[in-house]
């Protein structure tokens, strides 16, 4: 059987795309072989290729003046794509800090520019959140303002998007996909696959064309997104697999009926969740309610020395992947498009028999 797999990345991947994958696996469409073996040069890739863009482009209503770029290194090489793709002409830039992803894309952007950190964590009733924009110090002249929609490891999302004049560079590697998004406010959003789109080694990233000039001379082209676009995102060869099978995912969820309706299911899966664990004198989310993640939700046990077991009987009962991040402990369950609602009903009542039987 396959277990409920709860892991915030590499994640679940939906079981209807991985048999189709399977099916497809040897002979390809009867072409006597399989996908990963073809030239991503051939006329067959590049349908398949040009199929996955389309397929986002309709699921997330990109408009045509922007690029989709299907690129490799993860959402860690944009930490410095970025600064080298967006600060040639002017070096400045705001960088929005809420937690350890947002940090990480920090530090490296400084390699490259002068940049104004702000810091918008902040406690409402000892819970974590997201300060109110009103109380940043986003400068005049930066090139962009760039931020982490959502934090996975700690569990926190931005209940607004930031309003700014200057482009606005985002972070979607655990969110892209998960709810509705007007991509006409962003310059550019960049998302590695493997958490709610599908396996590791492919990286998206979504810019729109007028930021295509203002890369530093020395940037490597395969990191330059205007040859990249140029090239279709075959500067080299791209992560063939991964981009096959995150068109497999696009389809999925297009007959899932998209966005508005996995959102939907999506909102159904977290309140369930935040719902009993708010309930819980057993359980406790550190995070304040508008800006709870939707798709990663940390939780803490009122006795810690009982983590062991609680993962040792999760794993028992086929519910996998539970423990936080090894820099925060706790437990987190993360939610992704491709986790049913059943495996959230099964993992709630685990973590309700649990408690009753350790109260
Ligand atoms: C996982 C994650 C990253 C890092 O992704 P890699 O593909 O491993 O580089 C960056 N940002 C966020 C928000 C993430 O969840």
């Amino acid at each position: 059987m396959r277990a409920y797999n709860f892991c915030a990345g590499p994640a679940a991947l939906p079981t209807a795309v991985l048999e189709k994958a399977q099916a497809e696996m040897l002979n390809w469409h009867g072409k006597g072989l399989s996908i990963m073996e073809m030239s991503h040069r051939s006329k067959d890739y590049v349908a398949v290729a040009e199929k996955a863009e389309a397929d986002l482009r309709k699921l997330m209503n990109i408009p045509e003046n922007y690029k989709v770029l299907f690129l490799q290194g993860g959402a860690s090489l944009q930490f410095s794509a970025i600064p080298l793709n967006l600060l040639g002409k002017n070096s400045k830039a705001d960088y929005i800090h809420t937690g350890i992803w947002s940090e990480k894309a920090t530090k490296e952007a400084k390699r490259y520019g002068d940049i104004n950190v702000i810091e918008a964590g902040t406690t409402v009733d000892g819970k974590m959140a997201i300060s109110d924009q009103s109380t940043w110090n986003l400068s005049d002249d930066a090139a962009y303002v760039h931020y982490a929609d959502n934090e996975t490891i700690g569990g926190i999302q931005f209940a607004n998007i930031p309003v700014t004049d200057k482009p606005l560079v985002a972070d979607f590697s655990s969110s892209i996909l998960s709810a509705p998004l007007d991509v006409s406010k962003f310059g550019l959003i960049y998302a590695g696959a493997q958490k709610n789109i599908g396996p590791a080694g492919l990286t998206l990233v979504i810019v729109r064309e007028d930021l295509l000039d203002q890369s530093k001379a020395e940037i490597p082209s395969i990191l330059k997104y205007a040859d990249q676009a140029k090239n279709d995102s075959m500067v080299n060869t791209p992560s063939t697999y991964a981009w096959y099978l995150s068109g497999l995912v696009f389809e999925w969820l297009l007959e899932q009926g998209g966005v508005d309706a996995i959102y939907k299911a999506n909102m159904e899966k977290a309140e369930l969740l935040y719902g009993y664990i708010d309930s819980s004198d057993f359980y406790a989310n550190p995070i304040a309610k508008p800006n709870r993640s939707i798709m990663n939700v940390p939780f803490t046990l009122a006795n810690p020395e009982l983590e062991k077991q609680f993962l040792k009987e999760a794993e028992e009962n086929h519910l996998l992947n539970l423990a936080g991040h090894r820099s925060v402990g706790g437990m987190r369950a993360s939610i992704y498009n491709a986790v049913p609602l059943e495996g959230v009903q099964a993992l709630v009542k685990f973590m309700d028999d649990f408690a009753k039987r350790n109260a």
